[in-house]
């Protein structure tokens, strides 16, 4: 779905039938502040852009929210783990490399 930032994620829900204005990020969820999710997050997340590079299925993404001093420096960052290798992956956009091995010019599809 298309986030306020305009750029689609597959964590972002929003509910605009009939009159309701429901958003919500899938991934952060229901936090508490100052780690809670807000709109304006999605313009400065990499979540869209790892989507976009790598699907894989078995990699999990994990946020944290950082709100920087009076706003400046606001950013989400992600750490990434793998399911089938069981170990961290170091660059998301590319994945550990076990499903779809990296080559000389990096990863060879847009998965794993
Ligand atoms: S904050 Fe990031 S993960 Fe959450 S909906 Fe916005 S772009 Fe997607």
């Amino acid at each position: 779905m298309r986030t306020p930032a305009g750029t689609e994620c597959p964590y972002f829900y929003g509910d605009y039938y009939r009159g309701k204005n429901v958003e919500e990020c899938r991934l952060i969820g229901h936090v508490p502040p100052p780690r809670n999710w807000t709109r304006d997050l999605c313009a400065v997340c990499p979540v869209p852009g790892i989507s976009r590079a790598n699907s894989c299925e078995f990699m999990i993404l994990t946020p944290t929210v950082h709100r920087g001093v009076l706003g400046v420096g606001k950013k989400v960052t992600i750490t990434a783990y793998c399911r089938k290798a069981n170990a961290v992956v170091k660059v998301p956009e590319i994945g550990c490399g076990i499903c779809h091995p990296i080559g000389l010019f990096g990863n060879s599809n847009k998965t794993g």
